[in-house]
């Protein structure tokens, strides 16, 4: 039961993903955008049809969804972008339609499992719309005791910033880091209130002006992960979502983060750029449903 075989499936508000995991590639694929209602009977259907697309109908099934489950992983919490979602038996529901045992996981930790490549004790971190992460430690996802634990994105970095909907706590990171935070802020600072592309504004990054304010926002990314460091003192920080895959935008928060890092983790501190991107939460949820049947995804 060492050879992974398993489907993964990435659920989100716009897209659903689903892949078969054979070992460390993706062997077949399938994807659509999420169904325009996002009723929870279209949905969990179109799931069950992407799914049986792929013919591997002996394989288990892993999910994961944008947004928090209880602790036992069978409800949906708080369910970003799919109204009308919390409270329902969400592993129930995917089961009935697939016919077959099901797993589900938050999206954030099927992305830090899959990120693992061997690794016991790390975090992951996606810097994107929102910031979001998970925990691995001694080669087990960070549940918590309610199964909230792994909110990296709502650590405080801060003071007054108050954080988005369903959250409305202030000074977190990601209402700081977030990619709307930091294209507000670019917008105000460099644009005269014009939108802003974060993406090119990191291509110019060199230039004065634009690079005063990546200096002042790699200052506050490197404040979450230091502090991130001191508390789980991982082998690797892995840093993925579409800020953070920004070409040497890794390198350059690494310099700024020494500063911030007590002596002793100095020596072992590593930041590295995702390896597989937006294939990892597939690869997670994979990982999730093969070792529920008893399998090592990462031996
Ligand atoms: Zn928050």
């Amino acid at each position: 039961m060492d050879f992974m075989r398993a489907v993964g499936v990435d659920l989100g508000g716009h897209h659903v993903a689903a892949g078969l995991v054979e070992g460390a590639a993706i062997a077949a694929r399938a994807e659509e955008r999420t169904a325009p209602s996002r009723e929870v009977g279209a949905v969990v259907a179109q799931v069950a049809r992407l799914v049986h697309s792929l013919g591997a109908s002996d394989a288990p099934v892993g999910i994961c969804v944008p947004g928090s489950l209880d602790a036992a992983r069978e409800r949906g919490m708080m369910i970003a972008n799919f109204e009308g979602w919390n409270g329902l038996p969400l592993r129930k529901l995917f089961e009935e339609a697939l016919g077959c045992t099901v797993v589900i996981e938050n999206d954030a930790n099927a992305y830090a499992l899959g990120e693992g490549c061997g690794m016991r004790d790390y975090v992951v971190l996606t810097f994107g719309t929102g910031i979001g992460g998970g925990v691995v430690v001694g080669g087990r996802l960070l549940i918590g005791a309610h199964g909230m634990a792994g909110e990296l994105g709502h650590i405080v970095i801060g003071r007054e910033e108050r954080c988005g909907p369903g959250c409305r706590g202030l000074g977190h990171f990601e209402a700081i880091c977030g990619a709307d935070a930091l294209e507000r802020a670019a917008s105000e600072k460099l644009c005269q209130g014009a939108s802003v592309d974060l993406k090119t504004l990191w291509g110019r990054r060199e230039e004065p002006g634009v690079s005063d304010f990546w200096d002042a926002a790699l200052e506050n990314f490197a404040r979450g992960v230091a502090s991130l460091v001191h508390v789980f003192d991982p082998e690797a920080i892995v840093i993925g979502g579409g800020v953070g895959s920004g070409e040497g935008f890794v390198d350059a928060l690494r310099d700024k983060a020494y500063k911030y890092i007590s002596e002793p983790f100095r020596a072992t501190f590593d930041l590295r750029p995702s390896s597989r991107g937006t294939d990892a939460p597939i690869f997670g949820a994979a990982s999730l449903a093969w070792e529920a049947r008893g399998g090592r995804s990462f031996p």
